[in-house]
């Protein structure tokens, strides 16, 4: 059977272990047929590992989008996308695409825990891509941006954030506690509008996890492409993730990202579920 077609609108982070080159490893080891649609590339200097994000030119990505359309995207991720024009672009392309699998992973571009360095961002995926999302996987900051909510520090809080973020449209929403949340467990929330449903696993290692939520949102989006419920598809997106933070290993002194293929090559981890 022909593999489904699943396109990432992202960035390039050049050190592999996020950004697109996450959602393509990830789609891969989901059996899926990944591509790209490329917003902009992320560089580090080798001495200091500081950020540079070059944006392409928007008729470049305009070009990568009528590529992938005409291929027929089964479904399509969103990742960083970096200005307000890159989110409508990211926006008009699912509604061209004929595709009823979004899934936004609103990543917001933060300088410490608490800055949003373009809030024009927040806001224009609040009105583009929210009212279009089959799901939107913000972690906690970001879901503290979404639902207006600001800082939140309990599972009481990320239930309020996920029923303010399901009115901005989002048909589901899952919330990653993660690694922002104090907690024992690596908590985070699912919410359909009716019933929230808490998902757990241990807490792994937290010193290489670079790239955790691109590879969460692909895993979950390759999941929904295969057919899988929208519950099904983020507790089998968690498993997958935490098997690749446990297995996260040292790249250099800054950064370890993510091993994007444990849970296929070296053990599985169990997911809890209940009711909250
Ligand atoms: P982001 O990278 O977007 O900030 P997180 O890293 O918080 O997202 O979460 C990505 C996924 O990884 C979530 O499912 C979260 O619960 C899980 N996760 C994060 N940190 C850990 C950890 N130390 N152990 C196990 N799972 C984790």
């Amino acid at each position: 059977m022909a593999l489904k077609k699943v396109l990432t609108i992202a960035g390039s982070d050049t050190s592999a272990g996020a950004g697109m080159q996450a959602d393509l490893k990830t789609f891969q080891e989901h059996n899926t047929y990944g591509m790209v649609a490329l917003a902009a590339v992320v560089t580090m200097d080798p001495k200091t590992w500081a950020h540079d994000v070059t944006p392409l030119p928007l008729d470049l990505l305009d070009k990568q989008l009528n590529t992938a359309i005409s291929i027929g995207p089964d479904a399509i991720k969103t990742g960083m996308l970096g200005s307000e024009e890159v989110i409508k672009r990211a926006r008009q392309a699912y509604d061209e695409s004929g595709s009823e699998i979004f899934v936004v992973d609103p990543v917001m571009v933060c300088k410490g825990e608490d800055e949003v360095l373009n809030p024009g961002n927040t806001e224009a995926m609040i009105k583009e891509l929210l009212p279009k999302a089959t799901i939107v996987t913000p972690n906690l900051f970001e879901a503290g941006q979404l639902s207006g909510l600001g800082k939140l520090t309990s599972i009481e809080d990320m239930k309020k954030a996920a029923e303010k973020i399901h009115e901005l449209g989002s048909q589901y929403v899952i919330i990653k506690g993660g690694k922002a949340l104090e907690s024992d467990k690596a908590f985070d929330l699912f919410y359909d509008g009716k019933k929230h449903i808490l998902l757990s696993t241990d807490k792994f290692q937290s010193s290489y996890n670079h790239g955790a939520g691109c590879t969460f949102a692909a895993a979950t989006t390759a999941n929904l492409a295969n057919g899988e419920s929208p519950e099904d598809a983020v507790k089998h997106a968690k498993a997958f993730v935490a098997s690749a933070i446990k297995n996260g290993w040292r790249m250099n002194e800054f950064v370890g990202p993510v091993d994007h293929g444990a849970a296929n090559r070296i053990e599985k981890i169990e997911v809890y579920t209940e009711e909250v």
